[in-house]
């Protein structure tokens, strides 16, 4: 499930839970969404993140700040 935070005609934003991103452009061309609010037909996609982008391609983390863990923990104390 994807969580997309949509826009309709009338500037009203709110989010919704969809399978794939395909399934959210075949109930909007179908007209099936409406906003909770006026119930406009006319939904789009509002930028959720500047990673997003449209277009064919895998979807792949740009920002690589990950540390690695390198922590030996290893107590032997005798005596
Ligand atoms: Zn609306």
């Amino acid at each position: 499930m994807i969580l997309y935070r949509l826009r309709c005609e009338g500037e009203h934003e709110f989010e919704g839970w969809f399978p794939s991103s395909v399934s959210f452009e075949q109930q909007a061309e179908r007209g099936l969404l409406s906003c909770p609010q006026c119930g406009a037909h006319t939904i789009t996609r509002a930028l959720m993140a500047p990673a997003i982008r449209r277009g064919a391609g895998d979807g792949a983390p740009m920002d690589a700040t990950g540390d690695a863990a390198m922590g030996t923990t290893g107590t032997t104390g005798t005596g």
